[in-house]
């Protein structure tokens, strides 16, 4: 068996992606497939970096002991008496000084100033902190002693990042962020274990990500904007004119939400589904190693939920169940999912609040009780083996809206007395189960997606997979219900070829990084280009991935844009999705882009360099 240098939980200097700089990093896990460590710094970033990037802390601390070394034992008491040892400037020199032994010694001079360049980019704080512990090595005399030139080229530079540390919030922002500021005493005081191992397991100590969505305000805004919402779309196809201009159709009675039935039903859809996902068919999927360095394992069998899903809908309506209820109490059933979700995010969020620290996900431990109700706190809440975030990303409002999907076409049948639904409705069922299909198809693949790996499961997510998805995505069929729109042979020809581009664009883009990241050294992907980073992973930059940053935005906008086509230009109502979609992913696009410039440095700034434009060639 091959041995693992490092072990988890081993303290270690960790390379920063694109640069020669190393910091303090605590070892996660490693795993033998892909022979990577996974470490977190101080600032709560975690990478993969190979063994080559990792180095011994005590190789960075025997070489400026050495040096120490080498001065008189009479300086050396001054330095062990001294009170000046802790001061913040010291500190973050020292911090400089471990920036300049790997330069130094990895690099020519000639080639400092390049280097060096790195050092200022880079805002020092996470080093402030491994600075702490050494901080006993620091005085005023220190600063004469260390006289050399590099310690000069390295003032020099601190002097600059300790100048532009407030205005500089360029990307390689590896500041200690505000919410784990009480991380600082413990890393200051390595002689107190138990404060430290105390701090280390409460909540409020785990590093969390900048707010999203607007922050603390945005989340009480997007709490009662988005049922609003839903209820605001779901009125307004009812009406004959449903357009956005009108002002918003009068509430209904209070009593018309609500449906008894209409909860049961959902509740025994979910229940169906929830059992379909436990049973022992389809493969067991590995997930993404975790910062535990742990990998969840997910049954990964939505296709089969589909199909069967499919066949039991199919023997239903065979045997008389008038599935256009779904239509008619469309309101009371978004009621009733509504009214689950809210009762899932509280028991999410209440259950959030007893669990084990690194279970939380970084993004959604603010301390702020609202919006990390929003934003999701655990980030994989299981019941045994059942996990629930993938369950509700998949399963219910994923194959449910498919069912509302056919449950439309047959209201229209039946309204306007149709031996067949319209080619407009079978369009949109039919792309859009297409979509739903190959999602499950490929279900794996939602397993490195932003949703799973990094956001918390919250209300946000309980609310858009159970509510969001089935009770808006299926809009464009609720609406043609009520609103036909005849389409002649020709136009429906050119709806399915952009509908087809849009897919080809989509399935190839998606597919190419997935077999790359699932095997980077694949025969067939061998004639594409790719930049190396430090993390030991490398990005594409030809190919799909070499067009655009984005591809598969693009082809799934193409697509978005194929699902409208067929309700016509009458009403802005079916182009709801169109435009919610543009939004959704420009945001996304920018919420990666941060992230991936985080992870990657400067390699993530040459890609972005070389393929220019985000999703649309030549355009965005
Ligand atoms: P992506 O699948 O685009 O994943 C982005 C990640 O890909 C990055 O974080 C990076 O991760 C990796 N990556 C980026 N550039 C490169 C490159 N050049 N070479 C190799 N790897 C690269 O993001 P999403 O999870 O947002 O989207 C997945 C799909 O789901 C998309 O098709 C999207 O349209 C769709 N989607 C649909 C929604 C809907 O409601 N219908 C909602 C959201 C998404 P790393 O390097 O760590 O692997």
């Amino acid at each position: 068996m091959p041995t693992v240098k490092y072990q988890k939980g081993d303290t270690v200097m960790g390379r920063w992606p694109g640069s020669s700089l190393y910091y303090q990093v605590k070892v996660l896990g490693f795993d033998s497939k892909s022979q990577l460590y996974t470490v977190i710094y101080k600032d709560g970033t975690e990478l993969e970096l190979k063994e080559q990037d990792i180095k011994s802390v005590s190789g960075f601390q025997t070489r400026s002991r050495s040096r120490s070394r080498s001065r008189s034992p009479g300086r050396r008491r001054s330095r062990s008496r001294s009170p000046a040892r802790t001061t913040r400037r010291s500190s973050a020199r020292t911090a400089a000084a471990v920036a300049a032994t790997a330069i130094t010694e990895s690099t020519p001079s000639s080639r400092r100033d390049t280097r060096l360049k790195d050092t200022v980019e880079v805002r020092l704080s996470p080093m402030e902190q491994t600075k702490a512990a050494e901080n006993s090595s620091n005085n005023k005399h220190e600063k004469k002693e260390e006289n050399n030139t590099a310690s000069k080229v390295i003032e020099k530079s601190e002097a600059k990042v300790e100048a532009e540390s407030e205005k500089n919030q360029g990307p390689y922002n590896l500041r200690r962020r505000k919410a784990d500021g009480d991380a600082k005493p413990a890393e200051a005081k390595p002689d107190q274990p138990e404060k430290k191992a105390k701090e280390a397991a409460a909540p409020s100590t785990i590093p969390s990500a900048p707010l999203d969505f607007g922050g603390k305000i945005g989340a009480y805004f997007w709490l009662l904007f988005l049922p609003a919402w839903v209820l605001f779309v779901i009125l307004q196809g009812n009406l004959a004119d449903p357009s956005l201009i009108n002002a918003p159709p009068p509430l209904p009675p209070l009593d018309t939400f609500w449906d008894a039935q209409a909860l049961g039903f959902v509740i025994l859809w979910i229940l169906f589904q929830a059992l379909l996902y436990i049973l022992p068919v389809g493969k067991l999927s590995d997930g993404m190693p975790l910062r535990s360095g742990m990998r969840l394992k997910y049954r990964t069998n939505g296709f089969f939920a589909i199909v069967v899903s499919a066949i039991v809908v199919a023997v239903a309506v065979h045997q008389g169940a008038d599935l256009t209820y779904i239509h008619s109490h469309f309101l009371q059933l978004a009621t009733a999912t509504f009214i689950i979700s809210v009762l899932l995010s509280i028991y999410l969020y209440v259950r959030s609040r007893y669990g084990a620290s690194e279970e939380l996900a970084l993004g959604g431990n603010s301390g702020n009780v609202v919006y990390d109700f929003f934003k999701g706190r655990e980030l994989n809440p299981r019941i045994k083996n059942f996990d629930l975030k993938f369950f509700c990303e998949m399963r219910p409002g994923l194959i449910g809206w498919c069912l509302i999907n056919f449950a439309m076409a047959l209201a229209e049948m039946k309204k306007h007395n149709l031996d067949a639904p319209s080619y407009a409705m079978i369009l949109v069922n039919l792309f859009q189960l297409l979509y739903v299909v190959d999602g499950l198809w490929n279900e794996e693949a939602i397993l490195t997606t932003m949703d799973l790996m990094h956001d918390g499961f919250g209300f946000m997510l309980a609310f858009g997979d159970l509510v969001w998805v089935p009770f808006t995505y299926t809009l464009q069929a609720y609406y043609l219900v009520l609103h036909p729109n005849a389409l002649s042979l020709p136009a429906v020809t050119a709806i399915i070829t952009l509908k087809l581009i849009g897919f080809y664009i989509f399935r190839k883009s998606n597919s190419e990084k997935n077999a790359f990241r699932r095997n980077p050294s694949d025969p067939k992907l061998s004639h594409l280009k790719t930049i190396p980073t430090a993390t030991g992973k490398s990005l594409l930059v030809s190919g799909w991935w070499g067009v655009v940053r984005h591809p598969n935005y693009l082809g799934d906008l193409i697509m978005a844009l194929a699902w409208s086509l067929p309700c016509g230009f009458s009403h802005l109502l079916p182009w709801y999705y169109m435009i919610y979609f543009i939004i959704l992913l420009v945001h996304r696009d920018s919420r990666d882009m941060s992230d991936c410039r985080r992870k990657y440095g400067s390699a993530w700034d040459e890609y972005c360099r070389t393929v220019r434009y985000r999703i649309i060639p030549r355009v965005y």
